[in-house]
């Protein structure tokens, strides 16, 4: 499966990250990649960026030699009705938001409450990615997330980086063979993200394929195959154009 675009990366804004914007964008060019976007953490977690960082996203063009840019935040769900770290013109100046649940952020919950923030989260308009759903430290009900993700129109995230052996993130590889089966029954969107956090690890899907490929995963509920599928994922606002 051809996955040309990587929306979820990391600059050096995110603290823990390694790479500038300019480096990252070289490193998806240089891969053959037709969209990039960078998603850096949102100001709960430590070492990130301020709200500022994500306010004068005005001045990044979407366009950098001929591949498409777009910039995002990752926000950090709080608790478990699902509210996020960022607010006001911050929502108005990203072009999407992923939203995930971190440890440093949040205690993981019962499996109803994991839902609940999931839930909670999917129903903010903005937000139209769950960032690696796929972490057995906050167990799901996969059944009723790819449900709840068909219906509010979200992506649930395939993210590389958990399945690499060395994850903090637990079970990650079993997790998300389940979760692709339901994906398939209930007609949820997958988004394959690196979640590079150097510039090195841009587009790299290997793991990502290979678990698409063991689902026997339908190419069309993929939304990295074509740029303009990420419309599914991106918001309206006056930067991004089609
Ligand atoms: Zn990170
Ligand atoms: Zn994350």
């Amino acid at each position: 499966m051809n996955l040309r675009c990587d929306l979820h990366t990391h600059t050096i804004a995110s603290g823990h990250a390694y790479g500038t914007i300019k480096e990252n964008m070289d490193a998806a060019y240089e891969k053959g990649l037709e969209a990039y976007g960078f998603s850096d953490h949102a100001p709960a977690l430590d070492g990130g960026p301020v709200d500022l960082y994500f306010v004068n996203f005005r001045v990044i063009p979407r366009e950098y030699k001929g591949m498409r840019i777009f910039a995002g935040v990752e926000a950090n769900i709080m608790d478990y009705h699902g509210n996020l770290d960022i607010k006001g013109k911050v929502y108005e100046r990203v072009d999407y938001v992923i939203a995930s649940l971190h440890t440093l952020c949040i205690a993981p919950g019962s499996k109803e409450q994991n839902m609940a923030a999931y839930i909670g989260a999917m129903s903010n308009p903005y937000v139209k990615i769950i960032g690696h759903p796929d972490d057995s430290r906050y167990p799901v009900d996969y059944d009723e997330l790819a449900k709840q993700a068909a219906r509010h129109k979200v992506a649930l995230e395939l993210n590389n980086s958990s399945l690499h052996p060395e994850s903090v993130r637990q079970g990650a590889r079993e997790n998300v063979l389940t979760m692709l089966q339901k994906c398939k029954q209930y007609g949820a969107y997958i988004l394959c993200g690196t979640d590079a956090h150097i510039w090195t690890d841009i587009g790299e899907f290997a793991a990502a394929r290979e678990v698409l490929k063991e689902a026997n995963f339908p190419e069309e509920l993929v939304l990295n195959t074509d740029v303009n599928k990420l419309k599914y994922v991106i918001n309206d606002n006056k930067y991004v154009k089609w």
